[in-house]
């Protein structure tokens, strides 16, 4: 099983690609910020994080070949690019230490995530539990792909 959550991967080129949060234009028109992508020290090449890949064409499916809208984020749709965002604003450490940092950061988010789970749960409210479950088994299909 391939680890799809890697924070480094080597270029065609043979630099090294770390993961960065970048803004993508789609159609000249439309911003998507916050977008996982790896990007090459090297060659500055860059592809969004392969992660990411399946919800960044869901997103731009449902833009639509004439999009409305001209800007969106998409850690609003992507937990773990939120996650991942929330760990590069507060990161302060060196590179070496970013695994460790997005590990405790994405733990943080599933204890959060249950907590939440627990209230709504209380609450008898299946619309709400059902959108925190869907959120919660895609952050752990990413920690479960680190074990492998
Ligand atoms: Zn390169």
């Amino acid at each position: 099983m391939c680890n799809e959550s890697k924070l480094y991967r080597t270029c065609r080129c043979g630099g090294v690609m770390t993961i960065h949060m970048h803004t993508l234009i789609y159609k000249a028109k439309v911003k998507i910020s916050r977008v996982p992508v790896f990007m090459c020290r090297t060659c500055f090449q860059y592809e969004p994080h392969p992660a990411v890949k399946r919800d960044l064409s869901l997103m731009i499916q449902n833009l639509g070949s004439n999009p409305e809208i001209t800007s969106l984020s998409f850690i609003e749709r992507n937990e773990w690019a939120s996650v991942l965002n929330d760990t590069f604003n507060g990161f302060q450490g060196e590179d070496h230490d970013l695994e460790q940092a997005v590990q405790q950061a994405m733990s943080a988010r599933i204890d959060l995530l249950l907590d939440l789970f627990r209230i709504a749960s209380e609450a008898a409210d299946p619309v709400w539990m059902g959108e925190i479950e869907s959120r919660l088994l895609k952050l752990i299909s990413h920690t479960a792909s680190k074990v492998s």
